[in-house]
């Protein structure tokens, strides 16, 4: 059985994506501190048949990192293919962006992105095979006021994509990332553009194909990236119905 590693597995986006893993034939390692929702998501998993199993850990402590990747292999096998798709995201006036905030968001974003790829990467080189997708944002490409935490931390998520593309290439091991634009999930549903139904009517008519994304737009794409992209890597695939092209 192929095993895929799902950081921020528990919901949103990344619920979606070990869905669809585990519905490809995956065994699925779901990483959250989210304990509750990583739960149920297993549960849902295995109700289907899948085999999938949580790991409460947080993506930007080291110990967490390498305690989620040993219990994965102990009890599924080394990764086939990891998805980093944890983050957090910030916004606040640039004026006011307090530094240990800018950390906090700089260390789940992107360290945990290279923390959890570093750590997936050992296991993936010593059988000579792997994909590794990083979740980055449209935020990498353009910005709105205010963003700058976030948008820093994506930047480096698709910086970091291209050179451990070129490292890893060696071991047999791809590295790509999808920028997705806006995607319903619980920050968008939760933010003004949502609350304001002018806004969340604008956020539909800025994309060419008429609304904003859905979790299964990404996790499709993740899957095809790990599965059938055997000669795709160091690619930034930017997935939000033709938003930044218009
Ligand atoms: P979400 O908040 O619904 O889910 C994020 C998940 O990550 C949660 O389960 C949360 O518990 C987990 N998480 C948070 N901190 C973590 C940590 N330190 N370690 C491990 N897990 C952690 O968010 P979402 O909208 O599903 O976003 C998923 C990814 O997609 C994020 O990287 C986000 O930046 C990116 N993204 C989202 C959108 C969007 O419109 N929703 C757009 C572009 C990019």
């Amino acid at each position: 059985m192929a095993v895929a590693c799902v950081s921020g597995g528990a919901q949103g986006i990344g619920r979606a994506i070990a869905l669809a893993f585990a519905r490809a034939g995956y065994g699925v390692s779901i990483a959250d501190p989210d304990r509750q929702a990583g739960l149920e998501t297993i549960q849902w998993i295995r109700a289907e048949g899948g085999d999938a199993m949580y790991v409460n850990a947080d993506v930007s402590s080291p110990d967490d990192v390498a305690k989620w990747m040993r219990l994965t292999e102990a009890e599924l096998g080394p990764p086939d293919a990891l998805v980093n798709n944890a983050g957090i995201g910030h916004t606040v006036p640039f004026l006011e962006l307090k530094p240990e905030d800018f950390d906090r968001v700089l260390a789940v974003n992107l360290r945990g992105t290279m923390l959890c790829s570093q750590a997936a990467a050992r296991l993936m080189a010593a059988k000579g095979s792997g994909s590794i997708v990083n979740i980055a944002s449209t935020r990498a490409l353009m910005s709105e006021p205010d963003s700058e935490s976030y948008a820093a931390s994506k930047g480096g998520i698709v910086s970091l994509t291209h050179a451990m593309a070129v490292s890893l290439g060696r071991y047999g091991i791809r590295v790509n990332c999808i920028s997705p634009g806006w995607i319903e999930t619980r920050d968008w549903q939760y933010s003004e553009r949502a609350e304001t139904p002018v806004h969340s009517e604008r956020d539909r008519l800025q994309h060419p194909v008429g609304r904003v994304g859905r979790p299964d737009d990404i996790a499709e794409a993740c899957l095809f990236m790990c599965r059938s992209a055997g000669f795709v890597t160091g690619q930034n695939w930017v997935i939000d119905g033709g938003m930044t092209i218009k």
